[in-house]
């Protein structure tokens, strides 16, 4: 077996909050459970998004929890030559186009075939451009889209908390962006590329993120990258039930009680209680008593 490599790849969007501390605690202590390797990651490719200073922040909070990466910490936005050249790869075998739409151009499309949608929902994406449909059509190079292979659009593969899973992704996603119209880069292709170049065998993560699982497969295929193992955490609820986000107020972990603070997370892992004045000694009791 393939030396443990984990990782902890927060956005510094703002601080860790209840929720994102459960799926820091679970790849910290997934890693350490093997003898593994454990390092974070700052997917801070959406720059407009991210907070200045909460990346910084982000490694205080975890330290003070005692989640320090084995590893200098890297930083996405400082990695852009890598995806540029995984995506030169993909257009290079054709699994790349450019595309031209705009969102309403995509939006008419798709009411042109019957297809409208409802509010919120995500829209898959016609294929207009696709080059077997005429390309760009004379119109300038917005994004760059991954041509999803008609032969291997359903992915499945077993979650290690969720067990079996499949998705359609040409018929629930279509051909996803990889470069966006405003240049940044998709986050499928940095985490894919990232995960490959940190040589991650195993992805702890929320489950928030599950639905992302197929199209990163689609594209370690496609690049010839090694898949990893995943396991997504269950998610933080809300006093109404609602997901604990930063976007919904989430508030910031309190340094001033950090272990109370793992003490929640590893409830909803299903870790037993445990006595420990420090974060060390308890964690060290959960490292014992994981089992994933
Ligand atoms: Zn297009």
């Amino acid at each position: 077996m393939a030396t443990y490599r984990g990782r902890f790849a927060p956005s510094p969007t703002g601080p860790l909050h209840a929720g994102s501390l459960v799926a820091a605690l679970a790849s910290w202590l997934d890693a350490r459970s093997h003898g593994g390797t454990w390092v974070v990651r700052m997917e801070d490719v959406d720059m407009p998004r991210c907070v200045p200073g909460a990346d910084d922040e982000i490694l205080r909070q975890l330290a003070a929890c005692g989640l320090v990466s084995d590893e200098p910490v890297v930083w996405q936005s400082s990695r852009g030559a890598r995806y540029q050249r995984a995506l030169e790869k993909l257009i290079a075998a054709g699994q790349a186009y450019p595309c031209a739409c705009s969102r309403r151009d995509i939006e008419a499309a798709l009411l042109a075939r019957g297809l409208g949608r409802e509010r919120h929902q995500a829209a898959v994406y016609p294929g207009i451009c696709r080059p077997e449909h005429g390309g760009l059509h004379g119109k300038p190079a917005r994004a760059w889209r991954f041509a999803v292979p008609a032969n291997e659009a359903r992915a499945h593969w077993t979650d290690r908390r969720l067990g079996p899973q499949t998705q359609d992704v040409a018929g629930e996603v279509g051909d996803f962006v990889l470069r966006r119209a405003d240049g940044l880069w998709a986050y499928q292709l940095a985490v894919v590329v990232d995960d490959a170049e940190q040589g991650i065998t195993h992805v702890v993560r929320g489950e928030d993120l599950a639905d992302n699982t197929a199209r990163q497969m689609l594209l370690q295929r496609a690049l010839d990258l090694p898949t990893p193992a995943y396991l997504h955490t269950p998610l933080v609820l809300g006093p109404h039930g609602e997901k604990l986000s930063k976007q919904s107020g989430a508030q910031a972990l309190d340094l001033a009680d950090t272990v109370g603070a793992l003490r929640r997370s590893a409830e909803v892992l299903g870790l037993p209680p445990v006595a420990g004045d420090t974060p060390a000694q308890a964690l060290a009791r959960w490292t014992q008593a994981w089992r994933a």
